[in-house]
């Protein structure tokens, strides 16, 4: 969910910036604020002070409850893409309290539960916001590593609390837990945009979910709701029983297995490829059907090499998906709570979270760490 070309901080941002740097982020706004940081690409997060903006007339300010761990934030504070800007505070699978609205606001109010993802600012005028696609929009800001509409460095969802414009503000339904709710805010948009978007819905048809970690294992259940036949391809052994008896797939390969992969050739008519790490495209290929699809969304720190044969003889489609605009957000959420979807996780203390990136860092998470912010948060 972050698009190196258009969407990092570029040369002229981080001109900007270091002019705006002349105040630390501990003053450049008037509300002091505090989370965790890392500061070079070891990764490490540790306690940071910094600030945040008054509550704007479009704005809401949230007090943030839990915040889900994603592998962006793991790739974002490791500089694995080579354009992380530091200090960053990551985190965005945001579940809060909104306790603060502008007075232009009128889909929250004070006391509200909301939700925060990806993404919190975009033009609001091109054609990709005109058409509810502000995750296209070529100035869309993400909720950390960016820089905001008022030229101020954004920091994410390991903090106490954010102040969000409210159209990048999600209601987040009755029904959903907050805490193994919050992963839908990216995990669960990511998936499921695409799925709606390249026509992956139809029931019966067969849905292979490459990788099952936080994006895969909510693939599986969104699958489900969908009706189609689910199968896992991992390279996990271990997490084939999960796979089948919690998280309700039909069926399990292990990638490295080159029989049960063999005998699955031909068998797929959609693939969903959650995969963090550089990985061969060919063997999931060869699982599709003739005319199927492939949509690639982890993104590895090195280009994937794209295998034409597969592709041309047999008529099949690679895409990408880049997280969902916030009407979809909200669609995908009651969507969710409608059909009793949420996220597996482990929740866990803030100052837990260095060991928990080490875990996601070997795939050795089941299946979203969040993060219990309001309860493990405090300045010291
Ligand atoms: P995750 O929880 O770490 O899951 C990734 C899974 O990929 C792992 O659980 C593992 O599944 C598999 N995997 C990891 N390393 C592998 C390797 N070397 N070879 C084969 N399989 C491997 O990560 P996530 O939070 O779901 O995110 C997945 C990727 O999507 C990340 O690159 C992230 O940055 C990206 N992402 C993209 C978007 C978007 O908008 N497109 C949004 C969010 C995240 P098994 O154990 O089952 O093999
Ligand atoms: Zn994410």
């Amino acid at each position: 969910n972050i698009s190196p070309i258009s969407h990092s901080l570029t040369h002229s941002d981080k001109h900007k910036h270091r002019n705006k740097m002349a105040k630390s982020p501990e003053t450049e706004h008037p509300n002091k604020a505090f989370g965790w940081a890392a500061r070079d690409k070891s990764g490490l997060l540790s306690p940071f002070h910094f600030s945040r903006r008054d509550n704007g007339e479009n704005d809401v300010t949230v007090k943030i409850l839990y915040c889900g761990v994603c592998h962006t934030d793991l790739h974002t504070i490791k500089n694995d893409w080579g354009f992380t800007y530091y200090p960053v505070v990551p985190g965005h699978e945001i579940v809060g309290i909104a306790t603060k609205v502008g007075k232009n606001v009128t889909t929250f109010k004070e006391g509200d539960r909301v939700g925060v993802g990806v993404i919190t600012g975009s033009c609001q005028s091109c054609e990709s916001c005109d058409q509810d696609l502000e995750n296209y929009c070529p100035q869309m800001a993400f909720t950390y590593n960016a820089i905001g509409s008022d030229g101020t460095k954004n920091y994410g969802g390991y903090s106490e609390t954010i102040v969000v414009d409210q159209r990048f503000v999600l209601r987040f339904p009755e029904g959903l837990p907050s805490d193994s709710g919050a992963p839908l805010l990216c995990a669960g948009i990511t998936v499921y945009s695409p799925m709606k978007y390249y026509g992956m819905t139809e029931p019966g048809k067969h849905l292979g979910v490459a990788g099952l970690g936080g994006l895969g294992h909510v693939a599986v259940k969104i699958g489900k709701a969908f009706g189609l036949k689910v199968t896992v391809i991992s390279s996990s052994p271990s997490k084939e029983d999960e796979a089948i008896n919690r998280l309700g797939a039909d069926s399990f390969l292990v990638s490295s297995d080159p029989r049960n992969m063999k005998a699955a050739i031909g068998t797929m008519d959609y693939i969903i490829d959650t995969v963090s790490a550089v990985h061969a495209l060919f063997p999931l290929l060869s699982l599709l059907k003739v005319n199927g699809k492939l949509v690639t969304l982890g993104l590895p720190e090195k280009p994937l090499e794209l295998p034409i044969f597969p592709l041309v003889l047999g008529r099949k489609m690679v895409g990408g998906s880049d997280v969902g605009g916030m009407k979809e957000t909200q669609e995908m959420l009651d969507f969710c709570a409608k059909h009793n979807i949420t996220a597996d996780i482990e929740l866990i203390k803030m100052d837990e979270i260095n060991s928990a990136m080490e875990r996601l860092a070997k795939s050795d998470v089941r299946y979203r760490f969040v993060i219990d912010v309001a309860n493990s948060l405090s300045p010291p």
